[in-house]
C-alpha cells in the first residue's frame, strides 16, 4: 500500500476494520469481510479483564475505553489522514476550529514564549487567538508570512510556534512552506499549517517539513456539505499532546461524522480535480471582463506566487477557490450580484461539490470593521467562490449572467 499513488489511496486509506484488528486475520464469524468500515458509535467499551482495560486506559494503541478518548470510526478517520497527509498520526475533531485549537495547544505557547501567526489567517482562528489565547497572557503576533525577512525577525521574539495557512482565504496568497519551516525550525518553533484550502491532493505540508497540519474537515475532505469535522495530523513529538487535549477538552469526532468523511475520501481526488479546473477556467473567463477588476486566482500566469504554487502543488491544480474584485463595485451592486445568481449556491462554506458564493465583507469578516479589512486587501467589492464539480460552462453562465443583472 506503501507506494500506492496518492488517487489510490485516497480511495482506500482506512479502509481497514479498524485500527484493532488485524486484516490478514480472518474475521472470527467466518463471514467476509465489509467493503467498507462500520460505523461504531458505541460510548464505552469493556474488556474481558481488567488487565486488558488497564493496558488500554494506560496506551490508547491497546484499545479503545471511552468515546471521548477517541473511538472506532474516529480512529479510522485519523488513520486515512495521517497516510494522505504523510504525517506519524492524526486525531480527529468534533470540527475544524476544535482541530485548529488543539493544535495550538500542543505546541504549549505560555508567556514569554508565544504564537506568531500568518495576518491572512481564517477569521475565527484570528479570532480565537485574539479573544481566547491573547486573554490568558499568550503573546501573539501576526506577520505578513509571504514577507520572509518579517518572519524571520519575528521568530527571533522566540515564539513557540508558527501558523500558516497554505492558501490564505479570500485572497489566495500561498506560505512557501519549505522556507518557512526552516525558518521556524531554526528559531527553536513548530512549523503548524492549515491545509483546509489546499488538501492534501494538492499538498501535503510535512513533505515540506511542516510538524503539524490542520483541515476543516467539514470543506474538502468530507466534501458533500453534510458533515462538520476537523483533523490534526501530526509528527510523533505532538502526537501525545494533541491526544491528550482531545481527551480532556472533549470536542472529539462522532461515529457518524466520521464515517460521513470517510467516504468523502473516496472521491477527493476526482472532486479536486474537477474543482481546480472549473476555477481555472471561471478565472480565465473573468480576468479580462469589463466589470472585474482583479481575479485572485494562483493558476493565472500573472498572480504574483503563480510559480511558487508550481512548486507547492506539483502541477496537480490551483485550487478549486478564487476571488475577485468587482469593478467599481459599492456594497448594494456586491449585494445584487450575490442576490442574481442561480446556480451558486450564497452559502457561507467552501469545498463542497456545489458551487457555492460568499461575499467575505458580511460572511468571513464581517467582525473587522472596514478599515481592517482594507488593511488585509480586503475591499467591500471582493467576491469569493468556491467551484463545485458541476459543469464548468454553467458555472461560468452563472457568473455571468449575475454581472449582467448587478448594475
Ligand atoms: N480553517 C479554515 C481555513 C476554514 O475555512 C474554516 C472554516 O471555514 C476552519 C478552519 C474552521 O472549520 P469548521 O467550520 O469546520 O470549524
Amino acid at each position: 500500500m506503501d507506494d500506492w499513488h496518492f488517487d489510490t489511496r485516497s480511495v482506500h486509506a482506512g479502509r481497514n476494520q479498524g485500527p484493532l484488528q488485524d486484516p490478514n486475520e480472518p474475521r472470527p464469524d467466518g463471514l467476509g469481510t465489509p467493503v467498507v468500515p462500520g460505523i461504531q458509535p458505541s460510548s464505552a467499551y469493556y474488556f474481558d479483564s481488567l488487565d486488558s482495560l488497564d493496558r488500554a486506559f494506560d496506551d490508547p494503541t491497546k484499545g479503545f475505553v471511552y468515546a471521548r478518548h477517541g473511538g472506532q470510526t474516529g480512529g479510522l478517520f485519523g488513520e486515512a489522514i495521517a497516510d494522505l497527509e504523510g504525517a506519524d498520526g492524526a486525531v480527529a475533531f468534533s470540527s475544524g476550529m476544535a482541530a485548529v485549537h488543539a493544535a495550538l495547544l500542543a505546541s504549549e505557547p505560555s508567556k514569554p514564549r508565544g504564537i506568531l501567526a500568518s495576518r491572512d489567517l481564517y477569521g475565527a482562528t484570528q479570532a480565537l487567538l485574539t479573544n481566547l489565547f491573547a486573554p490568558q497572557g499568550i503573546p501573539i503576533r501576526l506577520v505578513d508570512t509571504t514577507e520572509l525577512g518579517a518572519v524571520r525577525d519575528a521568530l527571533g521574539e522566540g515564539p513557540r510556534l508558527l501558523y500558516v495557512e497554505t492558501i490564505s482565504n479570500p485572497l489566495m496568497r500561498l506560505a512557501d512552506l519549505a522556507v518557512l519551516a526552516d525558518l521556524a525550525h531554526g528559531a527553536g518553533a513548530h512549523l503548524i499549517v492549515d491545509n483546509t484550502f489546499a488538501s492534501p491532493y494538492l499538498c501535503r505540508p510535512i513533505e515540506h517539513g511542516a510538524d503539524a497540519v490542520v483541515h476543516s474537515a467539514t470543506k474538502y475532505l468530507g466534501g458533500h456539505g453534510d458533515l462538520t469535522a476537523g483533523v490534526v495530523a501530526a509528527q510523533a513529538d505532538l502526537l501525545p499532546a494533541l491526544g491528550l487535549v482531545s481527551r480532556l477538552v472533549g470536542g472529539t469526532l462522532g461515529a457518524f461524522d466520521a464515517w460521513l468523511a470517510l467516504r468523502g475520501l473516496r472521491t477527493l481526488s476526482l472532486r479536486l480535480e474537477r474543482q481546480c479546473a472549473n476555477a481555472l477556467a471561471l478565472a480565465r473567463a473573468l480576468r479580462d471582463h469589463p466589470r472585474i477588476a482583479r481575479v485572485h486566482y494562483p493558476g493565472l500566469g500573472d498572480h504574483a506566487q503563480h510559480a511558487l504554487a508550481r512548486r507547492l502543488f506539483a502541477d496537480r491544480g490551483f485550487s478549486g477557490m478564487l476571488s475577485f474584485e468587482l469593478a467599481g463595485a459599492e456594497v448594494r451592486q456586491v449585494r445584487a450580484f450575490m442576490d442574481a445568481l442561480n446556480l451558486l449556491l450564497p452559502a457561507p462554506t467552501m469545498g463542497d461539490v456545489y458551487s457555492l458564493a460568499l461575499y467575505p465583507a458580511q460572511a468571513s469578516h464581517r467582525g473587522l470593521s472596514p478599515e481592517q479589512r482594507a488593511a488585509l486587501g480586503i475591499g467591500d467589492n471582493l467576491v469569493r467562490i468556491s467551484c463545485g464539480i458541476e459543469s464548468p460552462d454553467d458555472i461560468i453562465a452563472d457568473v455571468l449572467q449575475a454581472l449582467d443583472a448587478a448594475r
